[in-house]
């Protein structure tokens, strides 16, 4: 890199014809020694100059094609990578025009291409991780940010929540109020629980919340201002009735995670034949609220 940015002076718009001066100079040292010599001694040998020279002229030609031939497929190369990323690098306020020679070319292209799947590798984590209709997380990205935790904070309560009679939200009001009820309820848990916590949307009408750090009563007094906030603000209403939902809390103290959800799922089942409107702790299954 150092010899490049060094002779970066000689042809700087022209790698072709930078590798051919110095290859020329390089390998032409016999013929100027010569031709020095035989001027200062005067015993030049006419014939033998001319014949060097035309020697000479022949090589530069066979030499410029066969380095711009071998150079070929590399501008190739930076032109292909210049055309898929001619619109990123634009974003950036790069300008391409100030490649000056085959390698900014690559150089450019190598690092707008880097840019670009960096860019799309975030897309897709993204994409992987986040529930689209709510902006919260989807199922894989609340397990990965649970197994994710840290050992200190591997503790807490899981809840798996399910809106109730959801159905009759899409069947009376269409699929968009549906849509909105969710996304609507996916706003209040994030406002309505800790930095600590986390929820995500577990599937279909069903919310998952791990509850940092707490015991099922203290989860339970959190679903419990939810609920109570359902009922004076609604996120919506059925048959003119504020939206409620169910719920199942099951401890979790590092160790069985999946079995701490099929718990909570299992709860989540017994509030669901208690009547709905309620949280049902694993331990007991028997209803908190
Ligand atoms: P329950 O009280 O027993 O939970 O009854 P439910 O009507 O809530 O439950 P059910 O499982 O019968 O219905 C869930 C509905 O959720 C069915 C499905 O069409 C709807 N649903 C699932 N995902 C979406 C979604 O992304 N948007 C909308 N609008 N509806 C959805
Ligand atoms: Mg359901
Ligand atoms: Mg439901």
């Amino acid at each position: 890199m150092n010899f490049y940015l060094a002779t970066s002076f000689i042809f700087p718009r022209s790698l072709r014809m930078r590798i051919f001066f110095l290859c020329f100079v390089a390998t032409h040292v016999p013929l100027l020694a010569y031709t020095v010599w035989g001027l200062a001694t005067g015993r030049i040998a006419a014939v033998a100059f001319w014949l060097l020279l035309t020697a000479t002229a022949a090589g530069t030609v066979l030499a410029l094609l066969g380095i711009g031939a071998l150079l070929a497929p590399i501008e190739k190369l930076a032109d292909a990578l210049g055309d898929q990323e001619g619109e990123e690098e634009d974003q950036g306020g790069h300008d391409t025009s100030r490649a000056q020679d085959l390698i900014q070319k690559l150089y450019n292209g190598v690092h707008r291409a880097r840019r670009s799947t960096d860019k799309a590798m975030r897309e897709l984590d993204l994409v992987a991780h986040e529930d689209m209709l709510t902006g919260i997380l989807n199922r894989r990205g609340f397990m990965k940010k649970i197994n994710s935790l840290p050992a200190s904070q591997r503790h807490g309560c899981f809840a798996i929540l399910d809106i109730d009679y959801f159905k009759q939200v899409n069947d009376e009001m269409g699929h968009d109020e549906g849509d909105r009820v969710l996304r609507a309820l996916a706003g209040r848990l994030s406002e309505q629980t800790r930095r600590a916590d986390i929820v995500a949307r577990w599937g279909g009408e069903e919310f998952v919340v791990f509850f940092n750090g707490v015991i099922e009563t203290e989860a339970c007094w959190a679903l419990e201002r939810i609920a109570w906030r359902m009922q004076g603000d609604p996120i919506g209403r059925i048959k003119g009735r504020p939206i409620t939902f169910s719920g199942g809390v099951c401890r979790w103290v590092e160790g069985d995670l999946t079995g701490s959800l099929i718990h909570a799922d299992e709860a989540l089942y017994e509030a669901k034949r208690n009547g709905r409107d309620q949280v049902c702790t694993a331990v007991a299954l028997t209803p908190a609220r």
